[in-house]
């Protein structure tokens, strides 16, 4: 099995983007066969290095990488117009002068009459010398159906009749995307082409192509769309975005990725997938046949599973390395155990770094958040001169003191507890109250009541 996977650089690596090249990286992988990877980059105003470079830079972050060196479809462009006059000469394909003039006047007449718009093949047997400014033509069959059995989406035909004799070479000598297509998913002997499903009326022209070259058919799966949450085309808001942006953000690759083969594939009722196993189980015919849609929850879900299963020290080593942590993180020595508590609640490692602040910088004691703090002072008070005798090197014993002290002061949880984490933090979630105290410190706590108290 050889698969391919062939984006265009003219933009980033979005989320169906990269679920396709997963799909197509691991059907090859289930199978012991080869992915590669080709940049169709014919279109030289819109195709860019910069996309390339990020395209890689996301591939290679999820851990995928082209089993060859990747093919650019620029350097081709001299084959596939040799290949093209051969298919001239040949009597499969035809030069055509038809003025945009007239083309237009026959798609006008088409609309009218409301049948689709084609090109009505009007130099198709006129057998015109090839000249300088003339597109070339593929001879479309004029019978018979074109159909291929598809591993998603199962057969799928069309009456030859409905594709016309479309252009390979466009009259300023570039080659068209069908037929680079075509040519060189022959040049790269791929057995199996994986793409999504708006390129269906592409494959049916593609495998008249590849006929009138005589080359084999790759089997094909087309994939459906991914959609919004309200199964619209996705937005920045909703997952168009750079793959590069959820590393950002403080995504793993592990959660990335068994994120991207839930948008539409199935196993079991299994929802975690190590590498080995999704190389082991994955089947590109499990694909769901209906549009996957974009989930911000369930993507998040994957992350923070993730960011718990981690080992910590490799989880802080990291973040460490791939996000900006303030010095005097850095230098606390209770760091490793903060990220470790923060990381259950969080979705991704900015949320975790936003959270740090509160074990390092007082909260502003503002107006606002002043009138939310309802808390007898003297109550206060007694808490922090107790605090202040509590051993602090045991997270247990700062437990058992606020049991004690609630009871002792015959007080709901809520009484103190509330006020407390507003005083110590600034916000009304945060952590448990005894985690805030142990790793805050006995010192910075004590503190920041204090300063409370003397408002
Ligand atoms: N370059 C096409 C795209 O980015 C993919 C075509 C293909 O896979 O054949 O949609």
């Amino acid at each position: 099995m050889r698969t391919r996977f062939a984006p265009s650089p003219t933009g980033h690596l979005h989320i169906g983007g990269a679920r396709t090249a997963i799909f197509t990286w691991l059907c090859a992988k289930a199978q012991k066969g080869k992915f590669l990877i080709r940049f169709e980059d014919t279109d030289k105003e819109r195709s860019n290095q910069e996309y390339v470079d990020s395209i890689l830079t996301s591939l290679s972050w999820l851990g995928i990488e082209a089993d060859e060196e990747p093919l650019f479809q620029s350097s081709r462009q001299a084959k596939h117009k040799e290949i093209a006059l051969d298919l001239l000469n040949k009597g499969l394909a035809y030069s055509c002068n038809v003025s945009p003039e007239r083309l237009e006047e026959v798609r006008k007449i088409q609309q009218q009459n409301k049948q689709q718009p084609r090109y009505d093949g009007f130099s198709r047997d006129l057998n015109l010398p090839h000249e300088e400014g003339n597109v070339i033509r593929f001879k479309m069959p004029l019978e018979g159906e074109t159909s291929f059995e598809d591993k998603i989406l199962k057969k799928i035909s069309i009456n030859n009749k409905e594709l016309d004799d479309f252009i390979i070479i466009r009259s300023d000598g570039s080659p068209t995307y069908n037929f680079c297509a075509a040519v060189d998913d022959i040049e790269m002997e791929i057995t199996t082409v994986i793409r999504g499903d708006d390129h269906i009326t592409n494959t049916l022209k593609q495998i008249n192509i590849l006929n009138a070259l005589e080359a084999n058919t790759p089997e094909y799966a087309h994939l459906p769309m991914v959609l919004s949450p309200e199964g619209k085309r996705l937005s920045k808001r909703d997952g168009a975005l750079d793959i590069n942006e959820y590393k950002k953000m403080g995504y793993l690759k592990e959660a990335m990725i068994n994120y991207l083969i839930k948008l539409g594939w199935t196993y079991r009722e299994q929802e975690i997938f190590s590498e080995e196993e999704l190389i082991k189980y994955f089947d590109i015919q499990n694909v769901n046949s209906s549009a996957a849609k974009f989930s911000q929850k369930l993507l998040d879900f994957y992350n923070n599973h993730y960011l718990k299963e981690t080992d910590i020290n490799s989880l802080y080593a990291y973040i460490d390395k791939n996000f900006s942590l303030s010095d005097k993180f850095i230098q606390n020595p209770k760091k490793i155990e903060i990220i470790d508590l923060l990381r259950v609640s969080s979705n991704n490692v900015i949320q975790i770094i936003d959270e740090l602040t509160i074990f390092h910088d007082d909260p502003e004691l503002t107006e606002e958040l002043l009138t939310s703090i309802q808390i007898d002072k003297d109550l206060l008070e007694k808490f922090k001169v107790e605090l202040e005798e509590v051993n602090f090197n045991e997270k247990l014993l700062i437990g058992v003191f606020l049991d004690n002290f609630l009871s002792k002061n015959n007080l709901k949880f809520p009484i103190l507890g509330k006020p407390l984490r507003l005083i110590l933090t600034g916000k009304s979630k945060a952590p448990s109250i005894t985690d805030l105290l142990f790793l805050i410190g006995k010192e910075v706590c004590t503190n920041r009541i204090e300063k409370f108290l003397k408002i």
